[in-house]
């Protein structure tokens, strides 16, 4: 602590996010950035070093939090990003998209506003990337190991980087044509400007990492041979299988997974498509799904210039307070307001008035080019204003969220589109239709983002490996992440159920330690979770 009582002179303040109008007319991240940095530092000074930081047993990486908070405050950025990274392989990806359970265990959180933790750890991770410090490390001598990492998301990342660095020679095979995983083709550029994800790439390259894209294991290069002709294999190929709602009319034209929406948008960006082949564009969109996929949905279609767009969510509206039985410092269920929530608002747009052309002032087609420097994270700075501070005025537009909400059907057309959707209000408890309140909106884009039953089962791999599910769906592991077949770990979504960007991470180092264990008789590797871990709960 620079200052032992910052936390009672210094207000919490995020970072600031750009107005809406600004930051929808393009694709580039929401927040603004570097030019920042004294007030992230003042921020990082209200951590009180408490002694017992309950923080570190909210972040699933042990994240030496107020190691760092305090060598931020001090204007000790290098050293503040060496810290980090003792703990964290990316920290320039959870400090843009980790919801940050860290801060409501946060001890100031239990009568203040908590440490804006996330805001600090971006802000060290890009000045670490500014400044040049943070420069490939291959390893001083290979063990002659060879290691053979399948999915490049967060968690097979994690895992390569740290069994390069360990000195095995890695090789990720990745079914898509390029690496990263949901980082890549789920996340949108909004959230996380894909450069960020390339410097890491080039970065792992330089220490020895291999990638292979375009390989599905399991079809394109049998799983078995994989194996014999590797020492070890990580399967870390994530949980991508969608819930589906099997309801009438699921199967008309305009209904989409949120998962064959969202990789589209991405690919836009990354200079594939001029146009997505799938578009809200002028149309009347519905989003069945109330959870984060179905926010980045949002986001993306305001992005698209959508006509109209409402967010279904089955479960009742949350308070916007703590509910007794989520007390700190387990990671509350309130009324969130995410940034797309933040412009969908602001925007105000009224449902049914598809299709049609775009409206006034709506965003331009993706911007592609990086346009900042190092540390850049998006778009021109908003001259610091608060979120939100080009909003109307409270209650003057609702929210595009309906809440116990409950899909009945699709309605087409006579060519088989869709073009309305029937709903009515969930019960309390059983979710069933509340007899007499069903009401049709009319809809020309519907996107299902129902969560994940996880990993998707065909194409070989689970057979050729002899790996098992378990109960609940996932593919099961020992404590030491172990799959059951010799020289086979599971790491990630894989193992663990769709999750987070920081648990991958975590999983990921951890089985990078289990597979260094079994190479080597030992490990130094840092081992931050065990497969059985779960979040703070009480
Ligand atoms: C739309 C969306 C938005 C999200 N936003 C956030 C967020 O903001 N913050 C957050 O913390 N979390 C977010 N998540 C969750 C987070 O992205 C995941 O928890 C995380 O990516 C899981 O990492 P993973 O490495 O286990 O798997 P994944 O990222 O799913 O990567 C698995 C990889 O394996 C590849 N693969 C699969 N099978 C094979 C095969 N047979 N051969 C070769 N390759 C294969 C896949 O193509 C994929 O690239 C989001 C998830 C979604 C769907
Ligand atoms: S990774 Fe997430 S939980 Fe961990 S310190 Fe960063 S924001 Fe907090």
């Amino acid at each position: 602590m620079a200052d032992p009582k910052g936390f009672l002179s210094i207000p919490r303040r995020p970072l600031p996010r750009r107005p809406v109008r600004e930051r929808v007319a393009d694709w580039n991240e929401v927040h603004t950035g570097q030019e920042l940095l004294p007030v992230v530092a003042a921020q990082a000074d209200r951590c009180m070093d408490c002694g017992i930081p309950f923080c570190h047993s909210g972040c699933p990486l042990g994240n030496l939090i107020p190691e760092w908070n305090e060598l931020a405050a001090r204007g000790d950025w290098r050293a503040a990003g060496e810290r980090l990274h003792a703990t964290d392989n990316f920290p320039e990806f959870t400090g843009r998209l980790c919801p940050a359970p860290c801060e409501s265990a946060c001890v100031l959180g239990i009568n203040a506003d908590p440490v804006t933790i996330r805001d600090v750890e971006v802000a060290v991770a890009d000045h670490a990337w500014a400044g040049g410090a943070l420069p490939a490390r291959p390893p001083e001598r290979l063990s002659g190991r060879t290691v053979a990492v399948v999915g490049s998301g967060p968690a097979g990342l994690a895992a390569a980087q740290q069994l390069t660095r360990a000195g095995h020679t890695v090789t990720v095979y990745e079914r898509a044509d390029r690496v990263g995983g949901l980082l890549r083709y789920g996340i949108p550029e909004f959230k996380m400007e894909k450069r960020h994800l390339d410097r890491r790439i080039r970065q792992m390259r330089e220490e020895g990492t291999r990638f292979r894209t375009g390989v599905r294991v399991g079809a394109d290069l049998d799983a078995a041979d994989l194996l014999r002709r590797s020492d070890a294999v990580v399967v870390a190929v994530g949980a991508t299988d969608p819930r589906e709602l099997p309801v009438p009319g699921r199967g008309l034209a305009g209904v989409h997974q949120a998962m064959e929406y969202l990789p589209l948008a991405n690919r836009v960006c990354e200079g594939d498509f001029a146009v997505p082949p799938v578009t809200a564009e002028g149309r009347d969109v519905v989003i069945v799904g109330g959870g984060d996929t179905g926010a980045d949905c949002l986001g993306t279609v305001l992005r698209q210039r959508a006509a109209s767009v409402v967010q279904l969510d089955i479960n009742p509206r949350p308070g916007g307070d703590r509910a007794e039985d989520e007390p700190w410092p387990v990671y509350p269920r309130v009324y969130r307001v995410s940034p797309a929530h933040e412009e969908a608002r602001a925007l105000a747009l009224p449902h049914g008035t598809g299709p049609q052309g775009p409206g006034p002032g709506w965003a331009g087609p993706c911007g592609g080019a990086d346009p900042g420097g190092p540390g850049h994270r998006g778009g021109a700075a908003s001259g610091g204003e608060p979120s939100g501070a080009d909003l109307p005025p409270p209650g003057a537009v609702g929210d595009v969220r309906v809440f116990s909400a409950s899909t009945l059907r699709f309605e087409g057309d006579a060519v088989g589109r869709v073009r309305a959707l029937h709903l009515a209000e969930a019960e309390p408890g059983s979710r069933r239709p509340r007899p007499g309140t069903e009401r049709a909106v009319p809809v020309q884009l519907v996107l299902l983002a129902l969560g994940f039953r996880g990993p998707e089962r065909d194409g070989g791999l689970v057979e050729q490996l002899g790996l098992r599910f378990d109960a609940r769906g996932t593919l099961a592991r020992d404590a030491g992440f172990g799959a059951g077949t010799e020289g086979v770990f599971v790491a990630g979504d894989a193992g663990r159920g769709q999750s987070l960007v920081v648990w991958a991470i975590a999983e990921g180092r951890s089985a990078a330690a289990a597979v260094d264990r079994y190479l080597t008789g030992g490990t130094d590797l840092p081992a931050p979770v065990r497969p059985a871990d779960r979040p703070l709960a009480v």
